[in-house]
């Protein structure tokens, strides 16, 4: 019976370090702006080493708080986006070898989401734009074996509804629509998501473009991005109050086996974290965080769920995570991006980021739960 139970043990340790494979999560602090030094705003983060991070709870006295500490697979200061990327690019070659990637960015509004997912122009190219370069250079590395085949959409998760961003939208009935679902033209491009029997998510009506080379794909991102903006100020909203979801699909035939592998890479930029404000207690502002909230935490959930190996996992509970559920979990690989602000009047935001982070860490690492845990200091979420 020892040995059997010693056996159960040691499957069980080796499951979980293949979830661990599985789940990344980099944390990155972007530099403090002159907005907040001009507030006298301090640095609260602490970066330890390479893996680990601490927060300094500001303090009103002369005695300081004790820090408290967090650990990721990867912990960024304000570093260049070609450091990051090389961290992860080997999620690429993934998707080509058939796996399913999901790569997104977590965190409060202004803390450096879209940088990481988009970035600026020239060296500041974020995390979507390096993978179009890299995922085209692989292919053309690979051209005489294999044909590949790329395929590319994006939309937006605002408030429970999915909202094609390439089908071009003008004020009322749209002539330009040839559409695939011609009998709903007022509902606009509300999508609905169906999860075939083999797991894999289908979006219905969704629109797919093939992108023959990296330059039909970056426009196609720009497109997308500028029809964020549209959608976001037609609705008299935010554009960081959505979720930004691109999917690039991959399919490889092998010309010799006629062998066929299809995967893909997910990128989201996550809607801000950012609790309700006190100034949002009614109307559509109000509708909205409570909306967002609900997906972060659904997400959360499941996050938490597949690192404890745990026999269900709630996918149903919000649409973005049935959009992402076969990019999460089972043999996909996920990276998840927490991006946090340094600054002392973002201590409380920037702490309930790491702790959400945590939560997709926790289980897998006995000694980086035991370090967080042992911290006294944890203000009260
Ligand atoms: P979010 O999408 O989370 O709301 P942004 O990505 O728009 O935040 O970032 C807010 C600002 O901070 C932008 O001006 C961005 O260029 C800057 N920024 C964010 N992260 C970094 C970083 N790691 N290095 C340099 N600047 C950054
Ligand atoms: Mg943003």
């Amino acid at each position: 019976a020892l040995r059997e139970a010693d056996g159960l043990r040691r499957r069980i340790h080796n499951a979980l370090e293949d979830l661990k494979g599985s789940i990344r999560v980099f944390c990155r602090i972007r530099p403090i702006n002159k907005r907040e030094k001009d507030l006298q705003d301090v640095d609260v983060t602490e970066i330890v080493d390479s893996m680990t991070v601490n927060t300094q709870k500001p303090s009103a006295g002369t005695i300081a708080n004790e820090p408290e500490q967090f650990n990721f697979d990867a912990v960024f200061k304000p570093g260049t986006q070609a450091e990051v990327f090389d961290t992860c690019k080997d999620l690429v070659q993934s998707a080509l070898d058939g796996y399913n990637v999901a790569m997104f960015a977590y965190g409060q509004t202004g803390a450096g989401k879209t940088f990481t997912m988009y970035g600026g122009a020239g060296d500041n190219a974020g995390t979507a734009p390096l993978t179009i370069s890299e995922l085209y250079r692989l292919i053309k590395q690979d051209e005489d074996r294999v044909q590949f085949t790329i395929m590319a959409s994006m939309m937006e998760l605002y408030r429970n509804e999915l909202v094609d961003l390439l089908v071009p939208k003008s004020g009322g009935a749209s002539p330009k629509r040839k559409s695939q679902n011609p009998g709903s033209a007022a509902l606009e491009q509300k999508l609905n998501v169906r999860v075939d029997k083999s797991g894999a998510v289908q979006i219905e009506h969704l629109r797919e473009e093939e992108c023959k080379t990296a330059e039909a794909l970056s426009d196609l991102l720009e497109r997308g991005n500028q029809m964020r903006t549209v959608c976001a100020t037609k609705m008299n909203s935010e554009s960081s109050r959505s979720h930004l979801i691109l999917i690039i699909r991959v399919v490889g035939v092998n010309k010799q086996t006629e062998q066929k592998l299809s995967g893909k890479i997910l990128l989201c930029d996550l809607a801000g974290s950012e609790r309700l404000k006190k100034s949002d207690v009614s109307g559509d502002a109000q509708k909205e965080a409570i909306e967002i909230n609900k997906s972060l935490t659904a997400l959360g959930d499941v996050m938490e769920s597949l690192v404890k190996g745990a026999a269900h996992v709630p996918y149903k509970n919000h649409k973005l995570t049935q959009v992402m559920s076969d990019a999460l979990g089972g043999t996909s690989k996920t990276l998840m991006f927490v991006n946090c602000s340094p600054a002392s009047s973002n201590y409380e935001e920037t702490v309930m980021t790491l702790k959400f982070a945590t939560r997709a860490k926790t289980i897998t690492n006995d000694v980086k739960r035991k370090m967080v845990a042992k911290s006294k200091a944890m203000p009260k979420a």
